[in-house]
């Protein structure tokens, strides 16, 4: 499936093959008539892009380039670019005394002054903001920017941006084009190296250039999809409750080279978790020992995007949330995590998030621990204070911050997370199954017992 990146076809065809999986086990359609609740994606393409100065053409990736994601598709002529030295208008300094900028193409200088960052340094000093100098020449009017870059030409960017889920920006701000010093040296002539120098003092002078300019970039935008596969099964007495577990099937495809990144562990150790636990209580069904509660077995993709999959069923359920007792999330559950010395090097899962919605949650999840599986249960990253923030890494985070109960089961990292020899070969079955087998015991209690679990702790405490 080529590392099943989402919205491409190896996510297309592992969907495909979850789906059928479900089919042939006997559960239902889990978004109304259909398995699949699609989702949208995006993701621009470079049209054209050009740059001509006093008549002279310039190439894009040669002496120029745009970024794919920020850009919008404009073209301007211009017979005027102001210099304004570091680009910089703040409580701290302001380059643009002195000079009108408005509706005009502003051109800066790479870098930041003296006085703020050390030589030879770069100028992510402490509370850099990323976007001062679009905020700058947003706050003076520029119409676009164009800032000096020393590494050009540069080896062609990618045609393709990267994807997103959504069009909306909070503040679109004026093209920004990364030029070469052949660029600035035709606007400038020779006051370009004369500002150069001017910049070891920290205080080029702003100044004003006629120059007949235009600035091209068109860009197209692919609207695509991408899904998550749900199957149902119907509960008994209380069918109208749920019970949701969820797997995320795509993992980072094919990068440079096209070498594929298989994910065995990150997560095609949860999604077959998720198939086996499917089979198995369809097993049970079929022997009268149907659950109470209805089950939804749910895949999801677009998670190592940003949990997109997860996002979008938390937006727009096909089950309601108040009605889901519990969320049960497995990421990662096939492998041994190599740093943990603490107990039972093997016989261990990691446990997350299980005390943050509902204190009826974590008693079930031990008790059923204790009865059944016997592993030691690792609650490392359940610490609030845990800077890896694992608690708000996997899809359980989307159920959360609706207010459902969850639990996230994870085995850690490992030297082959997020590489291309994260294999099957490496998967440790024993060990995986053993924490599939904890998850259907759990999920078993969660669907049978006679109450939903109760939400006794605020939402909002799950945050700190
Ligand atoms: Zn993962």
């Amino acid at each position: 499936m080529e590392g099943r990146e989402t919205a491409t076809e190896g996510q297309r065809k592992a969907a495909t093959y979850i789906e059928d999986y479900f089919k042939s086990l006997g559960l239902t359609p889990g978004n109304n008539a259909i398995y699949q609740q699609q989702y949208p994606v995006f993701q621009d393409s470079l049209v054209s892009s050009n740059i001509e100065v006093n008549g002279k053409k310039f190439e894009v990736n040669k002496d120029f380039a745009v970024n794919l994601g920020s850009a919008y598709s404009a073209s301007m002529l211009g017979s005027e670019v102001v210099f304004v030295g570091y680009g910089i208008s703040d409580s701290t300094r302001d380059d643009y005394k002195g000079i009108n900028a408005r509706g005009k193409i502003v051109l800066i200088l790479a870098g930041s002054p003296p006085s703020t960052a050390p030589a030879n340094t770069t100028n992510r000093r402490q509370g850099f903001n990323p976007f001062a100098i679009q905020d700058a020449a947003a706050k003076n009017g520029a119409a676009a920017i164009l800032q000096v870059q020393t590494n050009f030409p540069r080896r062609a960017a990618g045609a393709r941006g990267n994807m997103y889920t959504s069009g909306f920006r909070r503040t679109i701000y004026p093209n920004t084009f990364a030029i070469s010093e052949a660029i600035a040296e035709s606007i400038m002539a020779g006051d370009y190296n004369a500002a150069k120098e001017a910049m070891k003092t920290g205080n080029p002078v702003a100044k004003s250039y006629n120059a007949n300019i235009a600035l091209d970039f068109t860009k197209a935008t692919m609207k695509m999809e991408s899904s998550n596969v749900i199957g149902f099964l119907e509960g008994t007495d209380l069918k109208d409750e749920f019970v949701v577990i969820t797997a995320h099937y795509d993992h980072l495809g094919k990068r440079e080279n096209n070498v594929i990144y298989y994910g065995a562990d990150d997560d095609g150790s949860g999604t077959v978790s998720v198939l086996e636990l499917a089979e198995a209580f369809t097993k049970a069904k079929a022997a009268g020992k149907g659950p109470r509660r209805s089950i939804i077995f749910m895949t999801v993709s677009g998670e190592e995007k940003g949990l997109w999959g997860s996002a979008y069923y938390g937006d727009h359920p096909t089950y309601p949330l108040e009605k889901t007792t519990v969320n049960l999330n497995i990421d990662m559950i096939g492998r041994i995590d190599p740093k943990r010395k603490t107990g039972d090097s093997t016989n261990y899962v990691y446990v997350v998030g299980d005390d943050k919605l509902s204190s009826d949650l974590k008693p079930i999840s031990e008790a059923m621990n204790k009865k059944y599986t016997k592993l030691e249960l690792d609650y490392k990253y359940n610490d609030p204070k845990d800077t890896e923030r694992i608690y708000y890494r996997s899809d359980h985070y989307n159920f959360a911050r609706k207010g459902v109960p969850i639990i996230f089961y994870f085995n850690g990292t490992h030297a082959d997370y997020h590489r291309p020899t994260d294999t099957p070969d490496k998967i440790d079955y024993v060990q995986m199954a053993k924490r599939a087998q904890l998850v259907f015991y759990t999920a078993w209690e969660m669907a049978n017992r006679n109450d939903m679990l109760k939400r006794d702790i605020p939402l909002d405490a799950q945050f700190r």
